[in-house]
């Protein structure tokens, strides 16, 4: 709230971040203020079935905490690397599952600092993305009982899946490319135009998911744009896939 009042006193723009696991920051930054969601704004409580949650917990203690009470429906994100609101806004998802199939009321602040109550009806939600509008605070999830260890036994399988099959411990904003309607992938599409291992400066398409572009350490926002644009370009021309942004790029 008084970091809205801020922005609005000196005319200044705001976003609002997460844990900043989903945007590439472009080289000349943000003109403006960020408000970022974290401790302070992590409650969480189970009211029977419904879990009560801040926007600024982090997705993997969310799937933690609901598998451990015995709770299904957020099992599936405990590799999620972004806090709930941001998985929200998105409407983040993995293994079958998002966000949107268990939201049943989001309590959004918007840009002059008033608060209200969102019912599930009165939001869209479509693939990585909801016409939510100002800061997502609150949430409150509908979801259902199941024994912990059944939970926790998926949670092990999933999470050495993307231990194997993406690279979830090197810098990136996840899968760069939403997947196109039709039968592959984007990282497959990526793929099959032989750019794994492909590179622009310190950004590098990754060799174990095409999709994932990771910093390999000295890379510049500019160099990952750069990757990005190159990779549109030649899966356009060898498939006639337009392939579309997930994550989001910050900055004039
Ligand atoms: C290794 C890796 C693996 C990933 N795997 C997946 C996956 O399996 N599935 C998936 O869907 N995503 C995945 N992601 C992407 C990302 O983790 C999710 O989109 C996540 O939900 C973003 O949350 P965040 O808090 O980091 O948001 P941020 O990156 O901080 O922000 C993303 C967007 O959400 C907005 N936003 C953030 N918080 C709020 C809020 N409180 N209110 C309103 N708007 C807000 C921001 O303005 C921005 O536009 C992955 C990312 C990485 C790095």
């Amino acid at each position: 709230m008084r970091a809205l009042e801020l922005a609005q006193q000196r005319g200044l723009p705001w976003i609002v971040l997460g844990l900043g696991s989903n945007v590439l920051v472009k080289d000349t930054g943000f003109p403006g203020v960020v408000i970022r969601m974290g401790k302070g704004l992590d409650r969480f409580e189970m009211k029977g079935a419904t879990a009560i949650v801040g926007a600024g917990m982090p997705t993997p203690i969310l799937a933690r905490r609901t598998a451990e009470a015995g709770f299904a429906g957020v099992e599936r994100f405990v590799g999620i690397p972004g806090t709930v609101g941001g998985g929200i806004y998105m409407n983040a998802g993995c293994h079958g599952a998002e966000f949107s199939e268990v939201v049943t009321e989001v309590t959004v602040m918007d840009g002059r600092g008033k608060v209200k109550q969102l019912s599930r009806k009165q939001i869209s939600f479509k693939y990585r993305s909801s016409n939510l509008e100002g800061i997502v605070l609150e949430a409150k999830l509908g979801l259902a009982e199941e024994p912990p260890a059944k939970l926790k036994e998926l949670q092990g399988k999933l999470f050495r899946w993307r231990k194997v099959g993406t690279p979830f411990d090197q810098p990136c904003c996840g899968s760069t490319f939403r997947n196109p309607e039709g039968a592959k992938s984007a990282g497959t599409l990526i793929d099959e135009c032989g750019l794994k291992g492909f590179t622009i400066g310190g950004a590098m398409i990754s060799t174990v998911h095409a999709n994932y572009f990771i910093n390999k350490g000295n890379a510049t926002a500019s160099d990952v744009l750069k990757l990005i644009e190159h990779v549109r370009k030649t899966v356009a021309k060898k498939t006639g896939v337009t392939l579309e942004l997930e994550c989001k790029v910050i900055g004039s």
